[in-house]
């Protein structure tokens, strides 16, 4: 693997550096994104963010130009996120529509649906979210329940979906149904996509315990999806679903990023805090270095492989639970280092941060959940990359 840069690669990360130079809503390399009161506010100001961000053409610039994208490869892409990273620009708030659904739809959506769903999802002028997870469907998520019933012009949706996140600003929904219960279960499900202000939607937000509500219940009741709403042939969703699900594994240049900057954070903090000759802090500051390192050569090879046109694969899984693993373990150190303020909360008075570091490891928290717990994670290593005996099965349910 060569990983000197080609003079287009460097070319390209001074013209993104330089664009974001002009454009960020702070100063390049000193301000901090706003902290918000609320997540409406935080919602609102990521619309408008993205929007600039989408007309300076850099989102989704893996996407083929008809489609609005650069049709740039996964290493442009990854300079790319790099630099946002850098100059601490939030989070895409069209995330899931721009890492998940979109890559979908190019592989299985028709001509109308990618022309009437695409530019939106670039410019953030629709949001999605990726409706899955059911109460009784995470891991095993082949066992959905949510049905869809067909019915004259397209489909009946019934069920209940769960920790759907940005589901209350959501426009669409992606979402998996059971349109054939008489079949082995994978083979009975279609990915169908819903109008979340359709009538008959009903979203409850859930209070997480950092005191926000990212995510959501969603209900279904006799919701009608009109039949040209689903991606892939009726009853052929698992194979679209597989399709999202690869999207969530993969390089993470943007939490490469966020971890190397905070290294150099908790060595101020460390600092400040006046316990930076701990050796026991020198200690864990050095095992955090040793491993953010460790990570950016996971994602090295991973960017390798799908700059030869390789899928990610199942070494995929390494780099997540690298990352969540060695984000919580970071955290931890950040908690060492707050000493006695560590369980304080905003308000509090003594308290670095004002509570920034304590949502933050309460935060971090759920990345050995989300986009595949780390218990399957380690499965799929197990598996797949050791090539160790499969773990038993419980007994095949319908
Ligand atoms: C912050 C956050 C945001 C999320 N956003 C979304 C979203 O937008 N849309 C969506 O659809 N979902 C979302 N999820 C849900 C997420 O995908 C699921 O939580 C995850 O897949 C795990 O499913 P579960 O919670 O049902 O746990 P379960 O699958 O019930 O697992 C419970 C425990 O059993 C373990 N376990 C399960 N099966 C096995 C096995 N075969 N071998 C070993 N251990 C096993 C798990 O590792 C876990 O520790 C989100 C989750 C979080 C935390």
């Amino acid at each position: 693997m060569d990983l000197t840069p080609s003079p287009e690669e460097s070319a390209l990360r001074a013209e993104v550096r330089a664009w974001l130079h002009e454009n960020l809503p702070w100063e390049y390399g000193k301000g901090l994104p706003p902290r918000f009161d609320t997540l409406d506010e935080e919602v609102a100001f990521g619309r408008e963010w993205q929007a600039k961000l989408a007309g300076g053409g850099w989102v989704g610039v893996t996407w083929p130009t008809e489609y609005g994208g650069r049709g740039l490869g996964p290493v442009e892409a990854y300079i790319i996120t790099e630099e946002l990273a850098r100059a601490r620009a939030p989070e895409l708030v069209g995330r899931i529509g721009i890492n998940l659904v979109g890559p979908t739809m190019l592989a299985h959506g028709t001509p109308e649906q990618k022309a009437r769903w695409l530019d939106q999802i670039l410019s953030a002028g629709e949001i999605w979210c990726q409706l899955f997870s059911e109460p009784g469907a995470g891991s095993d998520l082949a066992s959905v329940r949510t049905r869809a019933e067909k019915v004259d012009g397209g489909w009946l949706l019934n069920g209940q979906k769960v920790w759907t996140s940005y589901a209350q600003f959501a426009d669409w929904g992606v979402c998996l149904a059971r349109t054939d219960p008489a079949v082995v279960k994978q083979k009975g499900i279609s990915y169908l996509v819903v109008d979340m202000r359709s009538e008959g939607v009903e979203v409850r937000p859930l209070r997480q315990i950092t005191d926000e509500t990212e995510f959501n219940e969603v209900f279904f009741n006799d919701v009608f999806i009109p039949e040209d709403r689903i991606l892939g042939p009726e009853n052929n969703g698992w194979h679209v679903a597989n399709s999202t699900l690869s999207h969530e594994r993969g390089s993470n240049p943007r939490q490469l990023v966020i971890h190397a900057q905070l290294i150099d954070e908790l060595l101020r903090l460390a600092q400040q805090e006046g316990v930076y000759d701990d050796h026991r802090i020198q200690q864990k500051l050095a095992e955090a270095f040793v491993e953010v390192r460790l990570f950016q050569l996971h994602n090295w090879r991973t960017i390798s492989r799908l700059s030869k046109g390789l899928e990610p694969g199942p070494q995929g899984s390494m780099n997540k639970l690298w990352w969540s693993e060695m984000s919580k373990r970071m955290h931890d150190t950040v908690m060492a280092v707050l000493g006695s303020a560590a369980p304080l909360w905003r308000g509090a008075s003594e308290n670095p941060g004002d509570g920034t570091w304590q949502r933050s490891w309460l935060y971090y928290q759920a990345s050995s959940i989300w986009a595949g717990t780390n218990e399957i994670q380690r499965n799929v290593i197990g598996e797949k990359v050791l090539g160790l005996p499969r773990e038993p099965k419980p007994a095949a349910r319908r």
